[in-house]
């Protein structure tokens, strides 16, 4: 099977089907990265530039440990230090990079749509790694498959995304897909992180009490407050922040059941979320980023075209 699409630029861009295929892909890999020798020939013929304009840990790690296990050769470009600072254009850095024969292009930019602008412009196969505020795919169907992994399903199951809204892409990338993929959805946070168009744009639940939030989900995904995208004051401080919004283990022991916590990373510990949570067995945080690998490898390999063959 293959995607319906040659680019990975959102999940606002695929299709259901497309979806269920890269969880489905993800799990053979992540069977994979389970053997003694974690690594499978399948883009050995394939070159890959992983293009970063805006700083990153986890998901520039994830990529490039995806592009090795599946033995592609990569180059590695950060716009610090490149000749983006002598005024060189996001066009002409790219098409420098491409005459070199590269392939694919996982891209991380702070303006919404540069991955977008890119895929009109040249020829290679690109993967959004974060714009902006737009979205962030791989983060988003990562996470899915981590609920799935845990829950079996994401169909009828009630996920809860908490914080900035408004800032974030995770949101965005998650709403698209679990929307998609048949599961209930609330955004909660302060009404001045939420923005008023959600509610009906992709018909969810909207709850300002962060308690009854918690009451009513499964999964609580809980977000960053993106304080790098903020231009305007929205809340008052991160200490009151954390006394409304931030996710404490005294708020979960008076829950009725045991819910399943996220986060995409970075945390601001005892801000949107308390440390006690955070390192507790309920979450699924280091999970997530070890399921990162395989989701990405699942991406790579299908957008290379690689979907019908064998995989090991
Ligand atoms: N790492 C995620 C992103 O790049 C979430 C965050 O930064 O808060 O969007």
């Amino acid at each position: 099977m293959q995607l319906s699409t040659k680019h990975l630029l959102g999940i606002r861009e695929l299709v259901p089907r497309d979806i269920q295929l890269i969880l489905d892909t993800a799990t053979q890999f992540k069977e994979v990265l389970q053997r003694p020798i974690k690594k499978v020939p399948s883009l050995r013929d394939v070159t890959i530039v992983n293009l970063f304009y805006e700083n990153s840990t986890r998901t520039r790690i994830s990529f490039e440990l995806a592009e090795k296990r599946l033995s592609a050769d990569t180059i590695n470009f950060s716009a610090s230090g490149s000749s983006v600072s002598k005024g060189e254009t996001l066009l002409d850095t790219v098409n420098n990079i491409l005459s070199m024969k590269v392939d694919m292009v996982v891209m991380r930019h702070s303006a919404s749509g540069a991955p977008h602008f890119l895929a009109k412009h040249i020829p290679a196969a690109i993967v959004n790694a974060g714009d902006g505020i737009n979205e962030h795919p791989t983060q988003a169907l990562l996470d899915a498959f981590s609920i799935r992994e845990k829950l079996g399903t994401l169909e009828g199951k009630k996920i809860a995304i908490i914080g900035d809204i408004m800032h974030s892409r995770v949101a965005l990338s998650n709403l698209y897909l679990l929307k998609k993929m048949g599961a209930e959805v609330m955004v909660a946070g302060p009404p001045t992180l939420i923005p008023t168009y959600m509610k009906e744009a992709f018909d969810v639940r909207v709850e300002y009490n962060l308690q009854k939030a918690l009451e009513w989900c499964d999964v609580a995904n809980v977000l960053r407050i993106q304080l790098e995208r903020q231009n305007q004051v929205l809340f008052s401080s991160l200490r009151e922040y954390n006394l409304a919004y931030g996710v404490k283990k005294s708020l979960l022991d008076r829950l009725d059941k045991e819910i399943i916590v996220m986060h995409p990373g970075p945390i601001n510990r005892g801000v949107e979320l308390d440390s006690d949570v955070a390192d507790s067995k309920q979450s699924i945080i280091l999970q997530q980023v070890e399921n990162g690998v395989a989701v990405r490898m699942a991406v790579l390999y299908l957008l290379a075209g690689r979907g019908e063959s064998q995989n090991n």
